[in-house]
């Protein structure tokens, strides 16, 4: 048996010596202490395993957006040993059920608002909802549970970009290394107050609560983002870090800032940052932004502070402590620095392997991202996007990104999207799909000649879109397949 880092652990030993001080506060349900979310956890536990016979070794799935009750069935599910499989909540009813069969769900806890979705999983799931899992803890008898005689694990689902969420078994961290290199470079402190607005079900979210347990913060969390809300909770909790995807930054800067504006860190990861918005953000907010690069498999890979962004807009920074990073060429060799290759990780925090038995590609112990990116001068580097988005056009390569950040600086452009699309005569030509600021307007003809100017012919898109706004699943990510051809 290992003992490693874990939510559960981390709570029992904060509500043991500091029992009253504010571990979570939730919108509706207002603040609740380490000894209360403790307390609610041990009983939601006692609960499923005298109704459902919910126990160790058991798979539970979490269909949930950012509440209090999210976070006491995580450590419920720790509490009694059960793998607990974070459920996107974006997916449609056929997805659902595809990642309920998959991972041979036991139950799944839902909230009320997902009910007409839960539909879609098998009858031998036992599907239990908020109302009756608050019934439920509230009839349990209080008291510790046994240590299980297993350690739960927690399954993350990637986001499904490229097609179906696969289940990525989360390590559990053997010590606090993977938290000393985070605030090696970002200042957070113990006891912070962070507002966590990504959702707690993407490897992101969960990442920033494994750091806010470890820091013993107390964790603000709206159920569902919304800026102006977000601004406000921010203002009245005197929120002084925020981990977000970068889109609701985008989103912030449309509505009045918090006031006062205790904010000193805005942490974002789960897609690109786009360096427009990063410098406009900063503008905004000041020197409080953070860019972090990873994905379900490898967590975080690199970190760009407020300091890098203000000199390369575009940077995803540099590894933390205990994280390396290669940039290969297909036959497994080191690039020359500047020059594009795929990027590979290796660090503690790597995924134990798919749910599926499927694997990753890995290389000398570093495992392969899916990404393309080069590091400068400076050793910061620069993600160009995934291998599979590049676009071949008459032989020659375009990644989506060069000719995204160009149309992003168009001060009409809000969102930006390129794709390749087939092409009989050039095998792929571009798209450009572009949804504007409200009321200013565009023509195709302006956006082509615009990148004509910049960029070689080979990368001016041939089709330009103008949308209202761009598809995005739940955790904030354009999902190309769903624009419109
Ligand atoms: P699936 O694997 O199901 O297709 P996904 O890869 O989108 O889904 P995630 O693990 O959520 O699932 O996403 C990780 C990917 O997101 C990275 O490989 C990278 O392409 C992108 N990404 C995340 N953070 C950044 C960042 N800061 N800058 C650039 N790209 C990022």
């Amino acid at each position: 048996r290992r003992w490693g880092f874990s939510l559960s652990g981390e709570l029992r030993q904060a509500a043991a010596r500091d029992p009253d001080r504010i571990a979570v506060i939730d919108e509706q349900r207002g603040a609740l202490t380490f000894r209360t979310l403790l307390g609610n956890a041990e009983r939601l536990a006692r609960a499923l395993r005298g109704t459902a016979g919910v126990g160790a070794g058991d798979r539970i799935g979490l269909l949930c957006r950012n509440h209090a009750g999210m976070v006491e069935a995580m450590i419920a599910g720790n509490l009694l040993g059960t793998d607990t499989v974070l459920v996107n909540t974006g997916l449609s009813p056929a997805q659902l059920e595809a990642v309920a069969e998959e991972q041979q769900l036991r139950v799944l806890i839902h909230d009320t608002e997902f009910a007409e979705k839960v539909v879609a999983v098998p009858a031998t799931v036992e599907r239990i909802d908020e109302t009756r899992l608050l019934a439920l803890a509230a009839g349990a008898p209080p008291g510790h549970l046994r240590p299980p005689e297993r350690d739960g694990r927690t399954i993350v689902l990637t986001s499904g970009t490229t097609g179906t969420p696969k289940g990525a078994r989360r390590r559990t961290p053997s010590g606090f290394g993977p938290l000393v290199s985070i605030i090696h470079r970002i200042p957070l402190h113990a006891r912070d107050r962070i507002m966590i607005a990504a959702p707690l079900f993407h490897t992101w979210g969960y990442a920033a609560l494994q750091v806010a347990f470890a820091l013993r913060a107390t964790v603000v969390l709206q159920r569902r983002f919304e800026p102006a809300g977000c601004a406000d909770l921010v203002a009245q909790h005197r929120v002084r870090a925020l981990f977000a995807v970068p889109v609701m930054l985008q989103r912030l800067l449309e509505a009045p800032p918090p006031d006062p504006n205790p904010l000193r860190i805005v942490a974002v990861s789960g897609s690109a940052l786009p360096g427009g918005l990063a410098t406009k953000f900063m503008d905004a907010y000041g020197e409080v932004l953070y860019n972090l690069y990873g994905s379900t498999e490898v967590s975080w890979a690199s970190i760009a502070t407020p300091a890098n962004l203000r000199k390369a807009p575009q940077t995803a920074g540099h590894p933390p402590h205990g994280t390396h990073l290669a940039i290969l060429d297909p036959d497994g060799q080191p690039v020359p620095r500047g020059q594009v290759g795929r990027i590979f990780v290796g660090n503690e925090m790597l995924f134990e392997g798919y749910t599926s038995g499927a694997t990753k590609e890995s290389h000398d112990g570093l495992i392969a991202t899916g990404d393309l990116g080069h590091v400068n001068a400076d050793a910061l580097l620069f993600v160009v996007g995934r291998e599979d988005d590049m676009i071949i056009s008459g032989g020659e390569n375009v990644f989506p990104s060069e000719v995204e950040n160009l149309l992003a600086e168009l001060p009409q452009v809000r969102e930006v999207a390129v794709i390749g699309v087939p092409d009989p005569e050039y095998g792929q030509r571009l798209a450009a799909y572009l949804a504007l600021h409200p009321g200013e307007t565009l023509d195709a003809d302006a956006v082509r000649e615009y990148v004509r100017r910049y960029r070689a012919r080979y990368s001016v898109p041939r089709d330009v879109v103008f949308l209202p706004y761009l598809p995005r699943n739940a955790t904030g990510k354009i999902v190309t397949r769903n624009l419109p051809r």
